[in-house]
């Protein structure tokens, strides 16, 4: 049934802005369970297209459907509440917690009215044992008093991805979760998203093409607010128009 086997579409995506399209009648379809990248050159549209998908920006026009479900006109905030969720940079305020308190705000935000200051107790301990979780799922156990500003850049990331995650997504997606990182962080990342996409589907913005290779089963390749081609890594990669776009800008 292809109305389940696609858990987010786009058709005929265009976002304009003034008279230039970012984003120019783009069509894609996420397979379920699947790892899925949008790569292209710099300006061909993977960050608006990115943020059309979490709804962060509006459609000039075009369709998106999360689940069989029409979402255009609907909410980031409410979408995330289906199980579309993106992560999100630790902002200046929240370097200032710790790791732990940062998981919690997020599982809070997650359980609406669950979880106040007048909760039981044991709904607050609960409540820690599941950010500790989440923590150790990211493998920053040992980090959970830490100020997120004192974590190193991987181990930001990490943490960012510990906040999405307690957002239950069902589907996640990731603005390029390696930019800026060194060498000895990529691994420690590629695994942990790797092990993060069981049971759920990742879609994922991403410059560095030897992860995407390890780690996508389906790349969709931009340029110019077009969809260029799609394919596997070695579809794409072995791909004339490809070569062609990432050495020609
Ligand atoms: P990518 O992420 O692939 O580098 P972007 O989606 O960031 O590409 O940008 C695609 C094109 O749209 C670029 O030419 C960029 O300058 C333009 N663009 C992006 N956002 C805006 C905006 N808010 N206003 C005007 N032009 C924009």
């Amino acid at each position: 049934d292809p109305g389940t086997d696609y858990v987010l579409t786009a058709r005929g995506l265009t976002k304009r802005f003034g008279g230039f399209a970012a984003v120019n009648n783009v069509d894609l379809s996420i397979r379920r369970g699947s790892v899925h990248a949008l790569i292209g050159p710099n300006g061909a549209g993977k960050t608006t297209c990115f943020n059309l998908l979490t709804k962060t920006l509006t459609p000039t026009s075009g369709v998106i459907t999360y689940d069989g479900q029409d979402i255009t006109r609907i909410r980031a905030a409410d979408v995330a509440r289906l199980g579309l969720v993106r992560s999100f940079q630790i902002s200046a305020t929240f370097t200032q917690m710790t790791a732990l308190e940062n998981v919690r705000v997020a599982l809070q935000s997650n359980h609406g009215t669950g979880y106040h200051f007048w909760s039981p107790i044991r709904s607050l301990r609960n409540l820690d044992a599941r950010a500790k979780e989440l923590l150790d799922q990211v493998g920053l156990a040992d980090m959970a008093d830490a100020k997120a500003a004192d974590l190193s850049y991987g181990k930001k990331r990490a943490l960012e991805i510990a906040t999405t995650l307690a957002l239950e997504p069902q589907v996640m997606l990731l603005d390029e979760p390696t930019a800026g990182m060194g060498h000895e962080d990529l691994e420690p990342i590629t695994e942990l998203i790797r092990e993060t996409a069981k049971g759920r589907t990742v879609v994922i913005v991403e410059h560095n093409l030897s992860i995407v290779a390890t780690l996508c089963d389906r790349i969709t390749v931009l340029q110019h607010g077009e969809v260029l081609t799609e394919g596997s890594y070695a579809e794409v990669s072995s791909d004339e128009r490809v070569i062609t776009a990432y050495m020609g800008g």
